[in-house]
């Protein structure tokens, strides 16, 4: 399901300092579809782990025809993972982070039939079958 990755480091967005795994790769969410995944764990001192996934795709609004990038932070909350699509200027990206291409709003991602639901879709499968994600969020291991 996941292929092609690749790991690094990023700065961590409040400027403490720390850096933090960056993973890169494919994940191949059906027979024929894969998108590209760029996984930021994010875990300071005293708070709950965060993850940053940003989900590149194609062109997505006929207006752009540019790759586009959707980013999805998610975090934890009485166990569970909750996740939420946010606009750019509330992400701890920039162009480089998307390669030059062009990260969407909110309303961008919402505004097209079934782009929500392919997004939650592709974050729930991260969260559910990627190893260093489960553990990450305090999973077992999957059998
Ligand atoms: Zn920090």
């Amino acid at each position: 399901m996941f292929t092609k990755q690749v790991s690094g480091q990023w700065q961590c967005p409040c400027g403490c300092g720390q850096s933090f795994l960056r993973e890169t790769g494919l994940i191949h969410y059906a027979d024929e579809g894969e998108a590209v995944y760029r996984l930021h764990f994010l875990k300071e001192d005293e708070e709950g782990p965060q993850l940053w996934l940003l989900l590149g795709t194609g062109s997505w609004l006929p207006s752009e025809p540019r790759g586009s990038w959707i980013a999805v932070h998610s975090w934890l909350k009485d166990g569970e993972v909750i996740a939420r699509i946010e606009d750019p200027d509330v992400t701890p990206f920039d162009d480089t982070d998307v390669f030059g291409e062009r990260l969407l709003m909110r309303d961008e991602v919402f505004g097209q039939p079934g782009g929500a639901e392919w997004v939650f879709r592709c974050h729930d499968l991260i969260i559910d079958r990627h190893q260093r994600t489960r553990e990450f969020f305090g999973a077992h291991p999957a059998s």
